[in-house]
């Protein structure tokens, strides 16, 4: 299982030993991440080609990583009474999850629209009946942004009982300047007041509001003269929903490149419902991430896969939610070399779930991943998916310290177990969670 060479226990030219402020000992199986490429997301051969380090320890001072490495080579001059010791007793260690996709801050739900789903009526009709993503839109601009603020700062608690230490979070239900920049806001203030970091994603062009019905890129034009300047780095990355319904691949391109010479990074929702070529698009627009991916053609791939950077998030979650027979074609798009990661799309109408691990199995059942894919997909990967791999999404000396210890002692239980939370302790930023 380990295929390559352990890093260095400890960092080089350290004058004397400083205490560490946390280790995790008897880590059953480390999954560390490490040992592929550094320069771009993981692709091929290389998604399951990381390291384990078996019977093995981490050691943090602060919010960093500073050794790693087998049991017998743990320094114990390091560990003193000052030293938090955390004994993962046999089971397996990872870095913390990143959830690469969520529309976090939302008031409502949809659950009376699940009835009308179950009776047949499909997503596209219910948004064209002014349900679906309208009907939060309403409620979404009604609340007042303490309630929004406390919706998140919910969510935020739930996901991290998941083990979720990074999350996206799109705004996309105000289709106002003052509410989508309200949720930028919320989105904000939720990652400043709990420890999972909060990455937010600008989504003003999630479908057309009612104001400009009909005109979708007289709105687009408005959201490139009037919001996007106003963002003024409170977002890093502009996405677009580009499918029947809501935006062309052509008026996605020209919104794209607006929000990029803005110097935005760039996300697509596309290939959802349909194969309208939107992923092959963003993807020569240079963005981070290309998101669904169900329809995905072939060619389309190879071109995504060109980029070497963008990143396809796949949505298990979404097809099985929405009673949909056909998930993104993740075997194909590996052997293709496309870099994929894994995530919920929480949100009220076609994912409300949080339980990022029960994407994995869906993955390893539905996509055809392998269990080791799955794991990177929602680790390394997913970091890359924000532009944050140098940072997070793996075990390695100088990363900051998003780890979980879990309560499976084989990494191969954790996609085996459906539905099950295996969280037993989440630590961020090197402090412990329970
Ligand atoms: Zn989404």
């Amino acid at each position: 299982m380990v295929s390559l060479a352990p890093r260095p226990v400890s960092t080089p030219g350290r004058p004397l030993p400083v205490p560490y402020s946390l280790l995790i000992r008897n880590c059953g199986q480390l999954l560390t991440l490490s040992g592929g490429p550094t320069d771009r997301p993981l692709a091929g051969p290389h998604l399951s080609d990381w390291l384990i380090l078996e019977n093995a320890f981490v050691a943090c001072e602060g919010p960093i990583i500073v050794a790693l490495g087998p049991m017998a080579e743990l320094d114990e001059a390091q560990v003193t009474a000052e030293t938090q010791v955390l004994d993962a007793g046999g089971q397996v260690v990872l870095p913390g999850l990143v959830e690469c996709h969520t529309h976090l801050v939302f008031a409502g739900n949809r659950a009376h629209e699940f009835q009308r789903k179950l009776q047949g009526e499909s997503y596209l009709d219910i948004l064209a009946s002014g349900g679906g993503i309208l009907s939060t839109v309403r409620a979404t601009r009604a609340a007042p942004e303490e309630e929004l603020l406390a919706n998140a700062l919910r969510h935020l608690r739930d996901f991290r009982r998941y083990g979720i230490t990074t999350l996206e979070a799109k705004s996309g239900y105000g289709l106002d300047k003052e509410t989508e920049l309200r949720l930028v806001r919320v989105a904000r203030e939720a990652g400043r007041r709990q420890p999972v970091r909060v990455v937010p994603t600008f989504l003003g062009a999630h479908v057309v509001p009612p104001e400009y019905k009909g005109r979708p890129a007289d709105y687009l034009a408005f959201l490139a003269a009037e919001v996007l300047p106003a963002l003024a780095g409170a977002a890093e990355f502009v996405d677009i929903f580009c499918e029947e319904g809501a935006f062309s691949v052509a008026d996605s391109r020209r919104y794209l490149q607006q929000a990029r010479e803005l110097g935005f990074k760039l996300k697509i929702h596309a290939e959802q419902l349909h194969d309208l070529g939107g992923c092959a698009m963003a993807a020569e627009l240079g963005a981070v991430s290309v998101d669904h991916c169900d329809y995905l053609s072939a060619p389309d791939a190879a071109r995504v896969a060109a980029s070497g950077q963008t990143v396809a998030v796949l949505l298990p979650l979404v097809p099985l939610f929405l009673r949909q027979d056909k998930y993104a074609p993740g075997r194909q798009l590996i052997a293709q070399g496309v870099p994929v990661a894994l995530s919920t799309d929480f949100n009220p109408g076609s994912c409300p779930s949080k339980n990022l691990w029960l994407a994995l199995s869906m993955a390893c059942l539905k996509m055809g991943f392998t269990p080791k894919e799955a794991i990177a997909a929602v680790t390394l990967n997913a970091a890359w998916a924000l532009r944050l791999a140098p940072e997070i999404g793996s075990i390695e000396v100088g990363k900051r310290a998003d780890m979980l210890v879990l309560n499976v002692p084989d990494y191969q239980e954790i996609p085996y177990w459906l539905g099950e939370n295996p969280v037993r302790e989440v630590i961020i930023g090197g402090q412990v969670h329970a």
